[in-house]
């Protein structure tokens, strides 16, 4: 899926502003059904997009400041490898590891990681970009679509970013309020 959806889902399951935080929503919140001093929610948006910034992300950024602009066949081969380590589960289940060893807090934010990557599988067809969840042990993977050829698998995540957000607007439009 496109990276910024990745973000959108994120916050909005991994967050407590988001579906996390139950009918309460995060912390202080009143009568706010969303808080924008909430960490977690800028936390478990940044942790959904991570896996693309920190692969193609570098590529795209060092590509506007070169002549040639963006060229899609000239990747180079680190991008690939920082693309198996984001992508993959053994290589979440190691960083996820350290992140919540380092801050026992980030454990929800951060699953907005694999997430991200669970949601890349059916979206992503076989070729260069499928997603490899396997890697290191295993250059198989389980080939989806292209979201990118494909407008339904496209705007269908984008619907589903929208209806998450709609289930927490509910979560919060029904709450007790206290007497
Ligand atoms: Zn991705």
């Amino acid at each position: 899926m496109d990276t910024l959806v990745h973000g959108v889902i994120g916050a909005a399951l991994c967050s407590r502003t988001g579906l996390a935080g139950g009918r309460r929503g995060p912390d202080p919140g009143p009568n706010m059904w969303w808080q924008i001093s909430d960490w977690t929610l800028w936390a478990a948006f940044f942790f959904g997009v991570l896996p693309d910034l920190v692969s193609f992300g570098i590529h795209f950024s060092m590509a506007m400041f070169s002549p040639n602009g963006l060229d899609w066949r000239a990747i180079p081969r680190f991008v690939f490898v920082l693309y198996d380590v984001t992508h993959s589960l053994a290589g979440i289940a190691v960083v996820y590891g350290l992140l919540v060893w380092w801050k026992r807090a980030l454990w929800l934010p951060a699953l907005a990681w694999p997430i991200h990557v669970l949601t890349d599988v059916p979206t992503h067809g076989d070729g260069i970009f499928m997603t490899p969840i396997l890697w290191p042990f295993s250059d198989r993977g389980f080939a989806g679509g292209n979201w990118w050829e494909h407008p339904s698998l496209f705007l269908g995540s984008w619907v589903f970013a929208a209806a998450l957000w709609l289930a927490v607007l509910a979560l919060r439009l029904t709450r007790r309020r206290p007497p």
